[in-house]
């Protein structure tokens, strides 16, 4: 199966797309990804069985679209997102803590 970019469609295998995810944030419970190839950001929500696309919305995380990836597993770490599919785990490690940043 292949998992799509939204912004640029490209597609990909779970190997390509979970290793091009990065910063977990324990807090809204959601892992950053950026394409490998047009390099858009997204952010989406691992859940089981499948992705969760969506919105920011009064600082809560509303998932409006869902990818079915089926037999995805997720686990919660102390700094850390194990996500498994077929015996595969990819850990996408926590953002570290950054102090809070300037407009600027
Ligand atoms: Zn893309």
């Amino acid at each position: 199966m292949l998992i799509p970019c939204f912004a640029c469609e490209a597609r990909f295998t779970p190997d390509e797309y979970f290793a091009a995810c990065h910063d977990y944030h324990r807090g809204r419970d959601l892992v950053a990804w950026t394409c490998p190839r047009c390099g858009n950001r997204d952010e989406l929500r691992v859940l089981p069985g499948e992705l969760g696309f969506g919105y920011p919305s009064r600082g809560r995380f509303t998932v409006e679209d869902r990818f079915r990836v089926p037999g995805l597993r997720r686990r919660r770490a102390e700094l850390r997102l194990d996500i498994s599919l077929d015996k595969r785990v990819w850990r996408v490690p926590s953002r570290t803590a950054q102090p809070a940043r300037c407009g600027a």
